[in-house]
C-alpha cells in the first residue's frame, strides 16, 4: 500500500484523479491527518467513497496521526456507487479485470494443450487443487495424449498416475468414460455444445463451461464454490443452486465477460475474499460490497445534521 502524509494526500489524490479519470478503479491508501481532511478529499466532488479500518472512525476519532493509513476508494465523479445487483455485477467485473488480467485462457492454472486436455484436467480437479493436478497430468498426457488412448486404457495404471489428486477410483472411471465417449459419439472430438459436454462421463455444467469459456472462446460461466460464495457475499445473486446462480450472473453481464467474470472471482476467492477470514481491508470490491467488514462513509452518509457537526468540529 502507499502512504501518503498529511497534506500530501489530498493533492496525490487529487493529481492521480486527474491522470486517471474519468473511470477509477484503483484503491489508494492515503494517511490523513483527521476527519476534516478525509472531509475535503470527499468535497472534491471526484471522491466518492473512503474506507477506513475497524479501529479508526473518523467521526470519533478527529485528530489521527497522520502515520495511521487510511484506504480511500475512489472512483470518477461521473459514476455512481452501485446499488442493484446488475451494477454491482458491472462494478465487480471491471474492477477485478484490472486485479487480475488476461483472457480466460491466460488465467485458467490448469495447464493443458487442447480441450481434451483441458477436459481431463477439470474432472481431476473436483476436490483437488489445480497445482495437485498439474502435478499429474503431464505423466497421464505423455502416457494417454489422445481420447482414442485413454478410451481404452488400463484403469489399473490411470488410477495410480491419479491417485494424488484423490477420489481416483471415479476419477478414473470419469476420464476414461469421459474419452470413450467422446471417441464413439464425437469422432474423438470434443463437442462445443454445453448441451452435447453434459452427456459426457463426469461432465456437468461447472466443466462444460471452463471448457467452451477457456478453449473454445464460447460463452460459458462456471459457478464453482468460490463463485457461487462471492456472488452472495456481493449481493449478486439470494440463490444457493449453482444453475440458479449462474443463470443470474449471465443475465446481468456480457457473454463475452462470463468466463473471464468467473475465473476472476475464483482467484478473488482464493487471494482475498477467503471462506471465514475474508481481507475486506485488502479488497477492491469493499466500497460497494454489502459484506464488506470495513466500515464505510459515503458523502451522502454525511449530509444533514452529521456533516454540520462534524464541520463544527473542525472549525
Ligand atoms: S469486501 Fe470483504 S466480503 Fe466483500 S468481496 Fe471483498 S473480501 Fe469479500
Amino acid at each position: 500500500m502507499t502512504g501518503f502524509q498529511g497534506d500530501e494526500a489530498g493533492e496525490a489524490l487529487t493529481a492521480s484523479l486527474n491522470q486517471v479519470q474519468p473511470v477509477v478503479l484503483t484503491e489508494w491508501s492515503v494517511a490523513v491527518g483527521d476527519g476534516r481532511q478525509v472531509e475535503q478529499l470527499l468535497d472534491g466532488g471526484d471522491v466518492i467513497g473512503a474506507h477506513f479500518p475497524p479501529y479508526l472512525d473518523p467521526m470519533h476519532h478527529r485528530r489521527v496521526p497522520a502515520a495511521f493509513v487510511v484506504g480511500v476508494v475512489t472512483w470518477g465523479g461521473t459514476m455512481a456507487r452501485p446499488r442493484t445487483p446488475k451494477g454491482r455485477a458491472m462494478q465487480t467485473a471491471a474492477r477485478l479485470a484490472v486485479e487480475y488480467p488476461g483472457t480466460a485462457k491466460e488465467l485458467c492454472a490448469l495447464q493443458h494443450e487442447n480441450p481434451f486436455q483441458l477436459l481431463v484436467a477439470t474432472i481431476l480437479s473436483a476436490q483437488s487443487t489445480d497445482v495437485r493436478v498439474n502435478m499429474v497430468t503431464p505423466a497421464l498426457f505423455a502416457r494417454f495424449s489422445t481420447p482414442e488412448d485413454l478410451a481404452v486404457a488400463d484403469p489399473g495404471e490411470v488410477e495410480k498416475l491419479v491417485a494424488s489428486t484423490g477420489f481416483f477410483r471415479a476419477k478414473t472411471r470419469s476420464v476414461i468414460g469421459m474419452a470413450a465417449a467422446v471417441v464413439e459419439r464425437y469422432g474423438g472430438q470434443v463437442p462445443v455444445a454445453i448441451e452435447d459436454l453434459v452427456t459426457l462421463p463426469g461432465v456437468g455444467r461447472k466443466t462444460a463451461n471452463v471448457i467452451r469459456s477457456v478453449d473454445f472462446d464460447a460463452p460459458g460461466l462456471p459457478v464453482d464454490t468460490h463463485v457461487l460464495r462471492l456472488s452472495r457475499l456481493l449481493g449478486l445473486t439470494t440463490n444457493t443452486d449453482p444453475e440458479k446462480v449462474e443463470a443470474d450472473l449471465t443475465a446481468m453481464l456480457p457473454a463475452r465477460e462470463w468466463g473471464g467474470f468467473s475465473l476472476r472471482l475464483i482467484l478473488h476467492g482464493r487471494r482475498v475474499c477467503i471462506a471465514r477470514r475474508p481481507r475486506c481491508e485488502e479488497c477492491v470490491l469493499a466500497d460497494f460490497c454489502p459484506s464488506s467488514r470495513v466500515p464505510t462513509i459515503h458523502r451522502s452518509n454525511l449530509a444533514g445534521p452529521k456533516r454540520a457537526r462534524l464541520n463544527r468540529k473542525g472549525d
